[in-house]
This record gives C-alpha cells, structure tokens and sequence, in this order.
C-alpha cells in the first residue's frame, strides 16, 4: 500500500477547466499535480470547439463562395475536405497529441501524472500505485462524454460521434445525424456544403428546442436550404448496419438510410468513476452540484461540463476563476494561520492572482472570492446564420410567472441586412422583465450572431434598464442595429 504524498491540490481531469485551475495555481506557487487520462487540454481543442470552428469556417467559406452569383459575378466552388483535414491535423490537434500542452502545465510548475484520477477519502487521490493526499483540496474537471441512446441495435455498430466526425478524413457519401442540437447542427451544416447528403434525425417537435422557436425555424430552414433533410418529431427505434450502410428506423415505421451514423443527442458525466462515496457525495447524480464557490463538499471542488451549469468552454473558463481565487483563499488563511509573521510564499501568489481575476472583469474585488451568477450565460450555435443567445427565452421566462415583454426584429428589415441580401436571415429577440424595466433574455440570430450577442449580453449581465439601452447610440449600418428595433416594439 503506498504511502499517500503530501501535496497542496489536486486536479483530476486537465480540460479547459482543470488545466486552467492546475496551472494558475501551480503559477501562484502551490504544489499542484494534475492528472489527466487522455490528451492535456480535453474535449475543445482536439474534437471540439476548435476544430469544430475550422471545420465551420472552411464550409461558411463555400457559402459565401456560392453566394457571388447575383452578387458579383459568378464563381464555381469545387469543395475539397483534405485541407480541412490537414488544417484539423497539423494545426489544431498535433495529430491528438498533447506534448505542447503537457509542457505549457509543467512549465508554470505543476506536475504531470498521466492516468484515472479517484478519490479515496477526503483529500486524497488514488492514480496508479501512487497516492496524494492534498492540504487545500481536490478539483475534479473529468468532463462529460457522448451520451448514447439505448437504441435497439445501436450498441456494436460503428457509429460515430463527435470524436469521429472530427478526426474524419475522407467524407462518406450520406450521413444519418441522430440529434439536431448545436453540435448536430453545426456538423450537419459543414458536410453537407462539403456535399454529403445529410439527414437529421430529431425527437423532439423542433431542431435547437432549447432556443426560442424563431431560432429553431431559421436554422432549420438554412439547414434546408444547403440540402439537410430534417425529420423532426421522430423517436429512434432501432439501428442496422449490414456492413456498408445503416438503416435507422423511426416510431410509426418511418426508415432512413445513410453511410455513417453520427450521434451527437447529449452528453453525459460519469460520476460513479471518481471514488465519489469516500468523501459521502451521491455519484448517482446526474451532474455534480456545487455551490456559487464551485465547491461541492468541504475541501472538493469541481470545474466545467461535470457541474451541469452549462456545457460550454467559456463556463468552464469562468468556473475556474472562482475555483482558482478560492482555493488561493483557503491556502493564504491556513498559511497565515501556520505562519502568523504573514511571509509564507503562497501570500504573494495568492494577492496577485486575485487581483488578476479583479483585472480580468471577474466579479469581486483583490481578495475577495467572485461568486458564481448564471444569468447572463451566452450561448453560441455556429450554424450560418449563428444562432446567439443570453439568459432565459420568452418560454422560461413566463413559465417563472415573470410579467414578460417581448421585443422582435428581423435582421432583414434593417439597413444592414437589406445591403447584404443574400445570407442576411436572421433576427433580434428580446425578453424583458416589465415589472424591473431590464431585459432577462435574448436571442441574436445573423450571419454575425454571436458577436452581435455581446451588447445583449453586457444588458442583461449589468441589468440595465431598458430605458437607457433605448436611448443609447447604434452605429449605423450595423446588424446590431435590429436590436435597437427590437427594444422598440417590446410589448
Ligand atoms: C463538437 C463539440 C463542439 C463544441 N463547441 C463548443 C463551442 O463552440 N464553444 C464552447 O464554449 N464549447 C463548445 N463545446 C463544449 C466544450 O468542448 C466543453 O464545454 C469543454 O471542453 C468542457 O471542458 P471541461 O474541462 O469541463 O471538460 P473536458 O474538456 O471534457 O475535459 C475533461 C478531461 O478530464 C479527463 N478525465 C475524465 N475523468 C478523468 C479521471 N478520472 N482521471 C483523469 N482524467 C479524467 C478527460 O480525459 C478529459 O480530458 C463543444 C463540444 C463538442 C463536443
């Protein structure tokens, strides 16, 4: 039995959050190990966002090639996937090799331990043969993985999820997409203007049913219009494959066929991996719970996707932040308290990085820990045209019993999107609390909106009344114009 090693913290899972909080901390002087099972960096860069971004950046390029007819001339577009592959490869994931990242963590001092990370009581970590036992605390960043249906016959075939898609380099013919999500759309979108012949599969009565259903209906429709058939409203049932093409059957005898299988419907945590009951926390759950400080018991932090409140890089990177600042509190008051003259060498570590969070826009200010505050939480579909949106839809809002008003604007009703014609779908929603005058919610659906998102999201973040936002000045032409509109005929 190995004799457990002292250490300041450790981080099991090293994604976006885990290695965020890992090296910080490691930076500001902790002893850190960081342990991580697959690649340094996780989901994002390697068969997620990233790539997923210059997969979509490539295809929207084939768009707006397509869009010069009537526009400027003519041009013929002959898409070509092996620069995209190269590109996915070479620039963005090292052939999924995460040397660069390994060395970005150990240079800033942390130590490296590659492996599953479990608890095995409070403090103490289990990696291999070898034990830590942490003075602060634990964090755990362990992600999510795909969540895949129990459909009949699934199990055993070779369908693809986001990993596969990802690291594709020949496009198949067809592709069946079970789910029509944010990832599902983006991906459907990209191969289809690569010219595979896509089907999305969705059970529920709307692609993006999390978003407001104006969104749903103008990504659908851009979807339909790069040739996407979507089937909506259809419950998988079972999955074949005969060795060459899968046939997916649907309730009420409804069958699609295609080359490959993508299943992109959720992701899910694996809390009952993390030791879990050794420190009395209930792995049955279907996230980990944790308070406005990230913690989820005394002395065990989590970060990221594995908390529920949102699976998105920018959560997790914000999440880390507080864990960060918090951690670094806790290791300035126990030193403090085991070295009364105030000289012990975390002091300085600990001022500088809160100070760099109150630099950083972080709320809170140097020495204080920022609390977590999910009401402004953007969100961001990289279909064309992107899909924004920030805080509740009209839907969550009434279902509240909020006393709601709605404002509404189509992108090409405005001087902007009247220029740009082709490619300009698209709107501005706004959700207002009428009793407190400030906007809950909103929605910015352009060939920019996600960037046009960023005004609506500094509206709700900062609550400001809607009063102000209608006297404010918009520059002229701009799509974010429409939100000026929009505010105009709240009702
Ligand atoms: C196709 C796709 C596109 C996306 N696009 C976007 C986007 O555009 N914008 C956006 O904000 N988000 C996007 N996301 C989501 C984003 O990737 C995640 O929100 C982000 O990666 C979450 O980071 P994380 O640190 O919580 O977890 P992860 O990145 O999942 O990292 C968790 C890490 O923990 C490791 N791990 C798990 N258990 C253990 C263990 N017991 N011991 C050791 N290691 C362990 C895993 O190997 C993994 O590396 C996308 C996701 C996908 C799949």
């Amino acid at each position: 039995m190995a004799e457990p090693e002292q250490v300041d913290v450790v981080v099991v899972g090293l994604g976006v959050g885990g290695e965020e909080v890992a090296g910080r901390l490691a930076e500001a002087g902790l002893s850190v190990v960081g342990i991580e099972r697959n690649l340094v960096g996780g989901e994002c860069p390697y068969w997620g966002c990233i790539p997923s971004k210059m997969m979509i950046r490539a295809a929207n390029a084939l768009a707006e090639a397509r869009r010069v007819d009537g526009l400027a001339g003519t041009a013929q577009v002959r898409p070509d996937w092996a620069p995209v592959a190269k590109r996915i490869r070479e620039e963005a994931t090292d052939t999924w090799n995460d040397r660069v990242a390994v060395e970005r963590f150990t240079g800033r001092g942390g130590r490296f331990v590659r492996g599953s990370g479990r608890l095995e009581g409070p403090g103490r970590v289990r990696v291999g043969d070898q034990v830590f036992q942490a003075r602060y605390g634990v964090v755990l960043g362990t992600g999510t993985r795909p969540a895949v249906p129990p459909i009949d016959g699934l199990a055993g075939t070779p369908y693809w999820t986001n990993r596969e898609a990802i690291e594709v380099e020949e496009l198949p013919e067809s592709l069946l997409v079970l789910g029509g999500g944010a990832i599902g759309l983006e991906l459907s979108q990209v191969f289809a203007r690569f010219g595979v012949r896509v089907t999305v599969v969705e059970a529920m009565d709307r692609v993006l049913a999390v978003e407001e259903p104006e969104a749903s209906e103008v990504a659908a429709a851009a979807l339909r219009a790069d040739g996407v058939e979507i089937h909506t409203g259809v419950r998988a049932e079972r999955v074949d494959h005969d060795g060459e093409r899968f046939t997916l059957r649907g309730a009420g005898g409804v069958e699609f066929t295609g080359e490959r299988l993508l299943v992109v419907t959720g992701r899910r945590a694996h809390l009952d991996e993390l030791g879990l009951d050794t420190v009395g926390v209930d792995a049955s759950q279907r996230y980990l719970p944790v308070d406005d400080r990230m913690q989820v018991t005394d002395g065990l932090w989590a970060v990221g996707d594995v908390t529920g409140e949102g699976a998105f890089t920018h959560v997790a990177m914000y999440q880390a932040a507080i864990v960060i600042a918090d951690l670094l509190d806790r290791a300035r008051h126990a030193r403090a308290g085991a070295d009364p003259s105030g000289t012990a060498s975390v002091v300085g570590g600990a001022m500088g990085a809160a100070s760099a969070l109150s630099a950083s826009g972080s709320s809170g200010s140097a020495g204080t820990v920022p609390r977590a505050d999910y009401r402004a939480l953007p969100r961001v579909t990289f279909t064309d045209p992107e899909v924004g949106a920030v805080g509740l839809t009209e839907e969550q809002a009434r279902a509240r019993g909020i006393n709601v008003q709605v404002g509404f604007s189509k992108l090409a009703d405005s001087t902007r999107g009247w220029i740009h014609r082709v490619g300009d779908e698209g709107f501005i929603k706004v959700v207002a609390d009428a009793d407190q005058g400030v906007l809950i919610g909103a929605t910015s659906v352009g060939p920019a909106g996600g960037e046009v998102l960023s005004g609506l999201v500094v509206a709700v973040h900062g609550a400001v009344p809607v009063s102000q936002l209608r006297h404010m000045i918009y520059a002229y032409p701009t799509f974010h114009r429409a939100i000026e509109a929009a505010l105009g005929n709240l009702h």
